[in-house]
This record gives structure tokens, C-alpha cells and sequence, in this order.
């Protein structure tokens, strides 16, 4: 398969920004797939050479690198690269510009006819980009550059500017997970009705490329059996929330299993012989922050084939007590992780398993899987179980709540104990509530929003970014859609961090997946998730979230409270459930009017 049939693949869906056109057009480049090649042409379109839970670093190479390429692949002398890119702003263009010239030249100068005779390979541009990525260490760069350079020089114009964009780490397909899936059941079983089978198979083990692999060896019929295998993060199992105790026992149909909320992070724990992984919230390997973790499910935890789920807390080793979530912060930095590991101790809460000795759990009930998760773990005081109780009333819960938090928790997790009651992985369902602490606010629980804008500051803050447009996932079009400008909550250093984190994100259009009305100073690609706390929701025809003829949907006065580095923008809270915030307030002024009437 030839690499020249993915550049005008990707130049073709560079150009769409409608779903079904860049489903169909996937579908296409899916069906002229060599099947051994199906896993990595599906990497190839996430911008990426494997998922980001196998820990393996990512190419990235920096402009001034892919400049001094461009210039050695071309002839062309490095600071005539470097001032068309001024001119251009696009390295991806650069190539594709300097590449047609380069042949030009060539064809007219008789030197030697463009290499038409030696084609890029996929398997071969994936190899050597694989190279690339691993070589470390001394003279790395060296090699990097020039395994890069040869790709390059047997690269089409339009097939060079697709490599430097990969390498470069700007794809911009707008492709995300949820279009991949479609345009592979499509392909493979014919019809959209096979997107439940492949949705499901991504969920229990995610990695498209693995679910890839499985449909060109096996058929896509296999994908109906598929378990989750210890290695492979599954998609969490997602909450609702609500604010009123008797409609949440109305939810769980009056009787259920209520644990304590930690505030930690989570962790999703799986153990295959002595190979231990922990996966976060966002299925990223944090394994090497939590070695004391690891240290823990060696030592107390029976079993050695497994997937078990909990959240990590830090503790005041004197007390005993829970302290704030941000104390595992200093565990992000790698050079301070020993001391960290010291300094700041965590304990373990377990609260779920989904996979033990073989056996795929999360079809079981929840209390099958809690017994089973019991039976393996030898509790003490750094690992546990997540304190609990069975309810069915009002009152219980609501005296559970109180106690899970004068105990230093969040609130309560309330789970439905049906038959129905199985592990449902990447959804966020009524099988799962969660009530919190008030915020004392009008708004009954936090969003966590995408940044898709940035705007320049005024007065003191001139020429520096101060405020950020903020935007929800909508899941069923793929698209972030505008909720609210958001320029409170930062402390200095937050404003300060902030110009970095942006820089590197920052882009000259809007990005395909955005859906916006308003134009901020300096488009961001999606990618940051912050915790938004606001006073209300309200209509406004500014913002593009849930919009119909009245207007969409916006947060009045939004507060910055923190970022969300354990989630990833498809993560952020949907446009459905700001709509549901939206008319549970609704109901509740309703409610208050009735109230005063009386
Ligand atoms: P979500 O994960 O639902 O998108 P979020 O990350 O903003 O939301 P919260 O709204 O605070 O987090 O609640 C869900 C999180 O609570 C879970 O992802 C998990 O990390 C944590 N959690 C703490 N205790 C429990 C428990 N006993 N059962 C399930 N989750 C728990």
C-alpha cells in the first residue's frame, strides 16, 4: 500500500468539516486498506504511532529541526526555508511548496526526474517514523534527522507536507474516535448498525488500533465476543448527578449500594503476572507516579490477573486524615517523584473490578463484582475498600452523606444494585449518581469545559492572554460548541502559566471540530479541560451550545476554579448535560415561586 493513497486521503478530509462526508470519506480509505495495515493507518489518522497508554513517546519534533529537513531534503538553503515559512506560517505548506519547486528545478535543469520510480510505502513511512519516535539518547537527533531527510526526499509535494504536519504534531484532520468507529463499522459490517458492536469493543478495550487489528484478522462479527484484557485501558464508567435525595432513590428504584466519594484520582489498575499498569481517568499510563501504589496491589491485592478500579488519596500520614487532591500534583513532576512518593502518601480506595482470572466481570451486578473485588484484597491501612452502605430511604442516604463528609469527602457515589446493574463502560449513566457538597451556588455541580479561544487582556494585562472562551463536547456531531467566556478565578500564576500552555496551542483558523459565534483574539486547538463553576445557566444568542431559535445555552458569571489534566477534551461535559442543568434549574425556580405563592 502506497503512503500516496493516505496524503490524498488526508488532503481530501482536510478540506470537509461535515460528519457524514468525513465518515464516508474514511469509510473509503478504510475499504483500499491492506488488512496488516488497518491498525496503523487508523494511528496514522489520530496524528498518532501508538496510543498514549503504552507510554511510548510521540515524535514531535520542534520548527527549527523540521526546518534544517526541509532545507537538506530539498537543496534549498535554510534561510530560504525559514522565510517562506514566515510568509506561509505553515510548515506542512513549506514542503509542499519547496518539494513542487525542488522538482521543478530538477525537471528543468535536466538534473534528474522526481523520484517517481521509488514510491513511499505505508508500512515503510510508519517504520521509519517508529524509529524516529524511539531513537533517544546521544546522536539521537542526528539519527532522527536523518531518517527524517530520507522520508522526505522519496516524498511527493503532497505527501511531504502530510509527514512534516504528522511529525510536527499538527494533523488537523478533525477526526475524532467517534468518527474512526463509524467509518469502520460502515466499512466492515456494512451498515451504521454496527456502530453499537464497535462502540461497545472500543469501550471495553480502548485502543482503535487494537480494535482495528481484531477486525481484519478475525472479522468483525469477533468484535461481539470481545473481553477487556489486562494491558488495555477500558473507557470509565461515567456518573450522573443530581441535587435532590428522593429523586436520585426514584432513579435506583428505591434500594442501592452507596460508597463515599473520594477526591483523589482515579485509578484504573490492571495486573497481568508481575506487570502492574495504572491508567487514568483519561486512560494516559501514570503507573511511574504511583510506584508506592503499585507496591501496594503487589503486596495486599491476591489475585494476578485482574482489572480493578479506585481512587488514589493523599493522607496525612500522622492523622490518618484525607488531605486536598492537589497534593498529588507533585507526583507530575518526574524528577521529584521519590520525594514526592515520601512527602505526600497516598492511600488506596478501591471501589470496582471488571475483570479477574480471566473472567469478564462487567456484565455482572455491581454487588457480584464488589464480593469478587472483597474476596481478592487483604485491606489495611493503605488499601481499602470504599466505605459503604446499602440504602433504601431518604434518610439513610442523606445521614451517609453527612457523615462521608464531616469524614473529609466529596459527597457520595449512589449505585444502583439491579440485576441491570453492570460495569457500563465509557457511558455516563443513571446507574451511577453522584450527590456533592453544595457549592453555594445556583449552578448544583462544576462543568469542565474545553478551551477553544483566548483573548488578549486590557490595561495591565495588555498583550497577554486574560480570558478564555469555553466550550462543550457534543458527542453525537463530534464538535465542541461555545459556552461561556471565562475571565475569574485565576490567580497570577495561573495567568502566568497560562501564556505557555497557550503558545504552543494557539492556531491562525478555527478548528474544524469548533463551533463558535463568537471570534476570539487567537484560536486555540481543543485540547485543555478547566473546572468552570458559574451562577446560572442562561439562554444567549452569543453561544453556540445547544442553540436552536432562542439562542444556545451559556454560563452567567463563570469562575476558573482549576484544570482538569486527567481529562481530555471528548471528556468535558456534554451539550446534553449542560441542557439538563439547565431545565433541573428551571424546575427548581419553578419550584421556589410555588413555594413563595403559597
Ligand atoms: P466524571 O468523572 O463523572 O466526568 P469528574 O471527573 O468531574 O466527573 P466528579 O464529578 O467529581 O468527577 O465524579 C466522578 C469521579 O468520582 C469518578 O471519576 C471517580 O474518580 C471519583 N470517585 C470517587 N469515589 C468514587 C466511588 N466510590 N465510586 C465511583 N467513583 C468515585
Amino acid at each position: 500500500m502506497k503512503f500516496k493513497l493516505i496524503a490524498e486521503y488526508f488532503d481530501k478530509l482536510e478540506k470537509i468539516t461535515s460528519r457524514i462526508q468525513l465518515t464516508s470519506l474514511l469509510s473509503e480509505l478504510f475499504s483500499k486498506t491492506d488488512r496488516d495495515l488497518l491498525d496503523k493507518v487508523v494511528y496514522l489518522i489520530q496524528g498518532r504511532l501508538w496510543p498514549d497508554f503504552t507510554g511510548l513517546p510521540e515524535i514531535g519534533m520542534g520548527e527549527k529541526y523540521l526546518i534544517k529537513a526541509i532545507a537538506m531534503a530539498t537543496g534549498i538553503k535554510e534561510d530560504e526555508v525559514e522565510r517562506t515559512y514566515k510568509s506561509i506560517g505553515d510548515l506542512g505548506e513549506v514542503a509542499l511548496s519547496l518539494k513542487t519547486k525542488h522538482n521543478e528545478v530538477n525537471i528543468l535543469s535536466f538534473i534528474k526526474a522526481p523520484e517517481k520510480t521509488n514510491e513511499l510505502e505505508v508500512k515503510e513511512v510508519y517504520d521509519d517514523l517508529a524509529k524516529i519516535a524511539t531513537s533517544m539518547g546521544g546522536g539521537s537527533r542526528d539519527i532522527k534527522i536523518r531518517i527524517f531527510v530520507g522520508l522526505l526526499k522519496k516524498a511527493s509535494p503532497l505527501e511531504a507536507k502530510y509527514l512534516v504536519r504528522f511529525v510536527e504534531g499538527r494533523l488537523r484532520l478533525g477526526i475524532g474516535d467517534a468518527t474512526v468507529l463509524d467509518a469502520l463499522a460502515i466499512t466492515f459490517g456494512g451498515s451504521a448498525d454496527y456502530r453499537p458492536i464497535v462502540e461497545r469493543a472500543y469501550n471495553l478495550r480502548a485502543d482503535l488500533g487494537n480494535i482495528a487489528r481484531v477486525i481484519a484478522n478475525d472479522g468483525i462479527e469477533k468484535l461481539k465476543n470481545i473481553t477487556p484484557i489486562p494491558g488495555i485501558p477500558i473507557r470509565p464508567m461515567l456518573a450522573e448527578r443530581l441535587a435532590d435525595p428522593k429523586e436520585i432513590m426514584d432513579k435506583v428504584k428505591g434500594k442501592a449500594l452507596v460508597d463515599y466519594k473520594y477526591d483523589g484520582e482515579r485509578a484504573q489498575i490492571h495486573r497481568s503476572g508481575d506487570d502492574i499498569k495504572i491508567f487514568s481517568r483519561r486512560m494516559e499510563n501514570i503507573t511511574a507516579q504511583y510506584l508506592d501504589v503499585v507496591a501496594y496491589v503487589k503486596d495486599y491485592v491476591k489475585s494476578k490477573d485482574l482489572i480493578i478500579e479506585g481512587e488514589i488519596v493523599p493522607i496525612d500520614p500522622e492523622s490518618g486524615e484525607m488531605r486536598p487532591f492537589q497534593e498529588l500534583m507533585h507526583r507530575r513532576r518526574k524528577n521529584e517523584i521519590h520525594e514526592a512518593i515520601k512527602e505526600y502518601p497516598v492511600n488506596l480506595f478501591l471501589f470496582d473490578l471488571m475483570y479477574l482470572d480471566g473472567k469478564d466481570f462487567t456484565n455482572e451486578p455491581i454487588l457480584n463484582r464488589r464480593r469478587a473485588l472483597e474476596e481478592i484484597l487483604e485491606t489495611n491501612d493503605k488499601v481499602h475498600i470504599a466505605s459503604h452502605i446499602i440504602v433504601d430511604n431518604v434518610t439513610d442516604l442523606m445521614n451517609y452523606f453527612y457523615q462521608a463528609i464531616s469524614d473529609g469527602s466529596e459527597g457520595v457515589m449512589v449505585k444502583s444494585i439491579s440485576e441491570e446493574s453492570v460495569y457500563q463502560a465509557g457511558s455516563r449513566g443513571w446507574l451511577w449518581i453522584k450527590l456533592k457538597r453544595d457549592y453555594q451556588s445556583e449552578m448544583a455541580d462544576t462543568v469542565d469545559l474545553v478551551v477553544v479561544g483566548a483573548f488578549y487582556g486590557k490595561g495591565k494585562r495588555g498583550g497577554k492572554y486574560s480570558s478564555l472562551l469555553m466550550a462543550a463536547y457534543n458527542p453525537e456531531k463530534d464538535v465542541f460548541e461555545t459556552v461561556c467566556k471565562v475571565a475569574s478565578g485565576f490567580s497570577d500564576q495561573e495567568l502566568e502559566d497560562m501564556q505557555t500552555k497557550l503558545e504552543s496551542l494557539k492556531r491562525a483558523d478555527k478548528h474544524p471540530r469548533v463551533v463558535s459565534q463568537m471570534v476570539p483574539d487567537v484560536w486555540i486547538t481543543p485540547s485543555l479541560v478547566a473546572e468552570i463553576i458559574g451562577a446560572e445557566i442562561t439562554i444567549s444568542p452569543l453561544h453556540t451550545c445547544c442553540k436552536n431559535d432562542r439562542g444556545g445555552l451559556s454560563i452567567r458569571f463563570p469562575r476558573f476554579l482549576r484544570w482538569r489534566d486527567d481529562k481530555s477534551p471528548d471528556d468535558a461535559t456534554t451539550n446534553l448535560e449542560i441542557q439538563e442543568m439547565y431545565s433541573k434549574q428551571l424546575k427548581k425556580v419553578e419550584e421556589k415561586s410555588i413555594d413563595e405563592n403559597i
